[in-house]
């Protein structure tokens, strides 16, 4: 069959990468030009926090999160770059006039999961210092072992050289696709015909469907006097941050929410609360230098849900909101799911007509 992925954001790349390995042949493109990096996929930090997410998120996030944290090791067995990953567990802690908060946080988990599956198996109170020794002034703390995270943009790159090197896959950067329908779509005046089109666009489907965009804020520190192993949320009331611990010291601190499409960069004032969170976690993080900042706004759905929908001829997956990177492998298989049994239904249809 002749397919076409529109968007090469994480949805799309992965989608083309997968769809290739069954042996489909797939044009992916997208409006970048080759090795621009405007996708809000580059921007992510990373965190694979399908239970942490929970305090905000439906159910529906921690079960696909879940299946993605199971088919991400063997996805990325397969990459020929490797990317960095890891699943070592992550903290949640808040300082003690905050620890109503993170009473909060931990009742709305024991009541989505079920007390007991909370309590038990993977959502730990623990002394913070257990986990990491600098962060003992923080006091307790809830650690969550099966939490993990990945390098968003070292993932893209992986995935984008396996498209590069697949006899199924062909590229073109470059190309904004004005119109697209089932088996059809519009480039510059031109029109091409697929058998299947996939919409990943992200926030360039606004016009389709109901999105809105989330702008975040993150900052990337170089901190040689931090050494904190494990990705730690900070619970406060009004500034509520993630650490997320790189190899040589470089750590990512995010990220703000902010209701707008507004892609210019990161304010003093996110600057500042962000900073001045991660200096109350650890002190260190004054002499930090700023090594960069990034901004980009997450595609959202009315309901902040995940979008996956096929029908004769497209498919679209949109909605991936601030999981788009833990959702992916999981958004993806279910979309190829429902495109090859939409096509198997086709073909028998076909076939009983005859
Ligand atoms: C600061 C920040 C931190 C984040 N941290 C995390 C995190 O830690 N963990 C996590 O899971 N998620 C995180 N996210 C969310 C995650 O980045 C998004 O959910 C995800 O990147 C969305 O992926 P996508 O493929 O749907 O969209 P995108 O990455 O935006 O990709 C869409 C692609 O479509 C292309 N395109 C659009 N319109 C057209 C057109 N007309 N023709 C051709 N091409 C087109 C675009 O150029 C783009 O390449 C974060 C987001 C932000 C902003």
């Amino acid at each position: 069959m002749k397919l076409a992925v529109i968007g090469a954001g994480i949805a799309g790349r992965l989608l083309t990468w997968r769809l290739a390995k069954r042996g489909h042949q797939v044009t992916l493109y997208d409006k970048q030009q080759k090795g621009e990096e405007s996708a809000c996929s580059f921007a992510a930090a990373g965190i694979l926090s399908p239970l942490a997410e929970l305090e905000m998120a439906e159910l529906d996030i921690f079960e696909l999160g879940n299946h993605s944290m199971k088919l991400y090791p063997q996805w990325l067995k397969q990459l020929t770059t490797p990317v960095f990953y890891r699943q070592t567990g992550s903290l949640v802690t808040a300082h003690g006039s905050d620890r109503v908060e993170l009473d909060h946080f931990y009742r709305v988990i024991q009541r989505k999961l079920g007390a007991e599956k909370a309590s038990q198996t993977l959502v730990k109170k623990i002394a913070v210092a257990e986990k990491e020794e600098d962060l003992s002034h923080l006091g307790d703390g809830l650690y969550l072992p099966t939490e993990g995270q990945i390098d968003p943009v070292g993932l893209m790159h992986s995935v984008m050289n396996e498209l590069e090197h697949s006899d199924c896959v062909t590229i073109h950067y470059g190309k904004r696709i004005s119109t697209l329908s089932n088996g059809q779509i519009e480039a510059e005046g031109t029109t091409e015909a697929f058998d299947w089109v996939f919409d990943c666009r992200g926030l360039g489907a606004k016009n389709d469907l109901p999105l809105r965009a989330v702008r975040g804020e993150l900052l990337w520190l170089q901190a040689p006097d931090v050494s904190i192993k494990h990705l730690t949320r900070l619970i406060h009331p009004r500034y509520r941050i993630y650490v997320v611990p790189r190899p040589n010291n470089l750590y990512l601190i995010g990220a703000t929410e902010i209701e707008s499409e507004d892609y210019s960069p990161v304010s003093v004032r996110s600057s500042l609360e962000l900073l001045s969170a991660a200096y109350s976690v650890h002190r260190g993080f004054g002499e930090a230098r700023i090594i960069n900042s990034v901004v980009n706004c997450r595609p959202a759905l009315p309901n902040n849900l995940p979008w996956v929908k096929t029908q004769s001829g497209i498919t679209k997956i949109n909605g991936l909101y601030r999981h788009g990177i833990l959702l992916a492998p999981a958004v993806v298989e279910q979309a190829i799911k429902e495109f090859e049994q939409e096509v198997n239904q086709e073909i028998g249809n076909v076939q009983y007509a005859n």
